[in-house]
């Protein structure tokens, strides 16, 4: 056993083929005792296989994995004592309600009356306290996902791990269901690893995000880190909206790097990590960390408008830059009368250093 600083579970050097194809070539991950960790990625990515390896449900290729400090590389899944939510609930649709969340409990043996009284409990933690006697088909998709998560959680294991449980869910009842998550990890303290292909749902729900691709973690960090300080390209893209322009780095300063855009142009960024002079780049800049400006203004990138676009809380201003091509520009809170017209002449100005010089996908 270990102390209580110390991961909760830990990945070293782990590996999973499928036949000839592997999956994860080598995987290190401490996940923290009591985080909400994201596993966030495209599809085929590996978050699934990652998840499935830490329940017990695949078995690795290779590699150390500890829980709670014990190797469970070989451990059977029932074994691990992880409770499982998945997005289709996989309840058993001939129990009821309470029956479907004793199971946990009944297969280790609990006495009746201990039974019925935690069964009370989670179906009270999940605010159905008062549909124990029915069949998962007489409930709502929500429902059913709060009696999948009840199930999971009823028997107290040593963490639990949910894969897209909220995928099946429309826009309103995922984001009601997400705060009930959200309320449920802080109220418990229970370590929590979550599956999501979904980037605004891993930063509303983690303490930390795990970006997947290719089987590899490209980043591991908080949102607002990964959101304002991507380590990749890859990373850059796929959370929010990013400006990608490549170019090749032209020289390196203290604080700043110069990249000469594709097209011409001459940026400035800060480097997410050392890089050379002469080496391909993508500067990464999000749309609501750029203002628009007089077509002259010194210190200004001079472009024209392409396009405008209306989203009820801000526009978007879509302008082709000189020398740098396409860039997306967010007006927020702006009177309409500061829109520009399509094919107007306009400046761009960056307010600071807010450019993140990216070594290109490789
Ligand atoms: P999704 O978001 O679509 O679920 P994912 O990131 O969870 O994707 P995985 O399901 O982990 O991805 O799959 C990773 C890779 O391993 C994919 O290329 C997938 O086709 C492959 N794979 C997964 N399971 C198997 C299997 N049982 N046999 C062969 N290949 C598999």
């Amino acid at each position: 056993m270990s102390n209580t600083n110390s991961p909760i579970v830990r990945f070293r050097g782990v590996s999973k083929a499928y036949g000839g194809f592997v999956a994860i070539p080598s995987l290190d991950l401490d996940i923290a005792r009591g985080e909400f960790l994201t596993l966030l990625g495209p599809s085929g990515s590996g978050k699934t296989t990652t998840l499935m390896l830490l329940t017990g449900f695949e078995m690795a290729s290779g590699g150390v994995i500890e829980l709670d400090g014990g190797r469970i590389e070989t451990c059977p899944a029932h074994k691990r004592d992880i409770g499982v939510v998945f997005q289709n609930y996989a309840l058993f649709p001939h129990m009821s309600v309470a029956e479907n969340i004793a199971f946990p409990l009944r297969v280790r043996g609990l006495s009746r009356a201990t039974v019925e009284a935690e069964v009370q409990r989670a179906l009270a933690m999940v605010h159905l306290a008062d549909k124990g006697g029915r069949r998962p088909g007489q409930l709502s998709g929500g429902q059913q996902q709060r009696i999948a998560l009840a199930r999971a959680l009823v028997f107290k294991p040593r963490l639990i791990v949910l894969d897209e449980p909220l995928g099946a869910l429309d826009k309103n009842l995922r984001e009601q269901m997400q705060d009930e998550l959200k309320a449920l990890h802080r109220q418990l303290g229970i370590t929590m690893v979550f599956v999501t292909h979904d980037q605004s749902e891993a930063l509303t729900l983690s303490d930390r995000v795990a970006v997947f691709n290719h089987g590899r973690i490209e980043q591991l960090a908080t949102p607002g880190d990964l959101y304002r300080r991507p380590a990749s390209a890859f990373v850059a893209e796929f959370i929010g909206e990013n400006n990608l322009v490549s170019g090749v780095v032209e020289q390196v300063a203290m604080d700043s790097v110069a990249v000469r855009a594709d097209s011409g142009g001459l940026l400035h960024g800060v480097a997410s990590g050392s890089l050379q002079a002469g080496e391909a780049v993508v500067v990464a800049v999000r749309p609501e960390q750029l203002e628009l400006a007089g077509a002259n203004d010194p210190g200004s990138l001079s472009g024209r408008v392409a396009q405008v676009t209306y989203y009820g809380d801000s526009y978007r201003v879509d302008i082709d830059a000189e020398g740098i091509g396409r860039l997306k520009v967010k007006l927020t809170g702006s009177d309409d009368k500061a829109v520009p017209e399509v094919g107007a002449a306009v400046g761009i100005c960056m307010a600071g250093n807010v450019c993140r010089v990216l070594p290109k996908n490789k």
